[in-house]
């Protein structure tokens, strides 16, 4: 039996996917750009260009970013303080809309995932679909967000692995992650706190985001960035960026990058202590070793006791979990401002590892905290709905048929 509470198929028939017949996606059937998730330079040029004069450029685009991020409007018809004909321009040529919510999941411990399929940009043959997961605590809200479609990497115990990459997200789709959480969650302040044990009772919602969803995020540099600008900034979401965490599997050319032109946390899927399991687990260790991504840890802008590196261990049996693994990880990890999170292996379909028996995974945790790391093992959240760390991974392929044929949407 599914222990899963409430599986609600949204949507299911209104978008069927408009394959051209060539298989290239048409000027007609491209989105307009939208305007959630632009960098604000960019919008303010997109003000200009629409003939905002110069002394006024400063005053609309803050007042529409409020409507945007604050407010949280789809139509710009709500922007009621910008003046009409300048909501007709910009309604002509971007769009303000949420991507469709194919399917919400929701776990019996409260987790949420939620399916979305983005507007077709230039080049896509589909819709592409996403995956992001929710996960409340009483006083706190994380959400995990995807940067790609897929992932290039194939870490062999990964379910998104097993996935083509398709394409990278653009900031828009990556910040449309967290407006859609926040509709679905009724997170904006015009709406009253939802009467829902399992939400977070006080504090803010979506008080931390994490990318831990699909793909990875440093192989997205340039968009991952102006995102986690975009979350941070002080005018909108707001979101302090000790609460930004982005994982990398070890794209070590890029880690000191995103911290100094974001200052987001880092995490990072060590998995490993010695370089030959690596570089089976986690194959970008071929390209950039443990002693090369380490080195980039103790160096990553801001590093201190209160801001720590976390150091993701999938738990493995008979791969990774054995004692001396656990000395070894914590003589590696000397010297570096650490938090250690010991994943127990989700499970997926066709997986072929096995997670590590409860007993050696105490065992081991208890070597990780007699050096002072503490509780370092990470509860599984949202297993029954397949949400959990790994186990995302979407429909979506470079091409495929659509799953609802034309004709039988209603
Ligand atoms: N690509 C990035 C971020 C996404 S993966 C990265 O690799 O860091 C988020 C975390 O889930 C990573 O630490 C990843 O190694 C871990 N993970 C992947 N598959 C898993 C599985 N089946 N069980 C547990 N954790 C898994
Ligand atoms: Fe990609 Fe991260 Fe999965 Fe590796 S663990 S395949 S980098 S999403």
């Amino acid at each position: 039996m599914s222990h899963t509470l409430d599986i609600a198929k949204i949507n299911q028939n209104s978008a069927t996917p408009d394959l051209a017949q060539d298989g290239l996606t048409t000027p007609s059937d491209e989105a307009l750009p939208n305007l959630v998730g632009m960098p604000r330079e960019t919008l303010k040029q997109i003000l200009a260009d629409l003939g905002v004069k110069d002394k006024a450029i400063k005053m609309r685009s803050a007042q529409i970013w409020h409507w945007l991020y604050i407010a949280g409007v789809t139509d710009f018809n709500d922007m009621l303080n910008v003046n009409k004909d300048l909501r007709n321009m910009m309604a002509e040529r971007y769009s303000i809309e949420r991507p469709e919510v194919v399917e919400e999941q929701i776990s019996v411990d409260g987790t949420r995932k939620w399916l979305m399929r983005m507007p077709k940009q230039k080049g896509d043959l589909v819709g592409h679909e996403v995956e992001c997961v929710y996960i409340p605590e009483q006083t706190r809200g994380t959400l995990c967000v995807s940067s790609q479609v897929g992932c290039t990497l194939s870490c062999t115990f990964c379910h998104t692995g097993t996935q083509r990459m398709v394409r990278n997200l653009t900031s828009e789709e990556i910040i449309a992650q967290i407006m859609v959480a926040r509709d679905r969650i009724g997170d904006w302040p015009s709406m009253d706190r939802v009467n829902d044990s399992n939400l977070p009772q006080t504090g803010r919602m979506i008080s931390n985001i994490v990318y831990m969803g699909m793909g990875e995020p440093l192989y997205n540099y340039e968009h991952v960035k102006n995102a986690i600008n975009i979350m941070a900034d002080g005018d909108g979401i707001s979101l302090s960026r000790r609460r930004i965490t982005l994982s990398t599997s070890g794209v070590v050319n890029f880690i000191d990058k995103i911290g100094e032109e974001t200052g987001c946390m880092l995490a990072i899927s060590l998995h490993a202590v010695d370089d030959d399991v690596r570089d089976v687990l986690v194959p970008i260790n071929k390209k950039f070793n443990l002693e090369t991504l380490l080195e980039a840890c103790r160096n990553y802008p801001g590093v201190s006791n209160a801001r720590r590196v976390t150091f993701e261990y999938v738990m493995l049996k008979d791969i990774n979990d054995s004692i001396a693994d656990a000395k070894k990880l914590v003589t590696l990890l000397k010297g570096i401002p650490a938090k250690i999170n010991l994943i127990p292996f989700n499970p997926w379909p066709g997986s072929e590892y096995e997670c590590s028996e409860w007993e050696q995974i105490e065992k081991f945790a208890e070597v990780i905290n007699r050096a002072g790391y503490a509780s370092p093992i990470r509860t599984p959240r949202g297993r029954d709905i397949m949400a959990a760390c790994g186990q995302l991974k979407s429909e979506s392929k470079i091409s495929r048929k659509p799953r609802i044929q034309k004709g039988d949407a209603t």
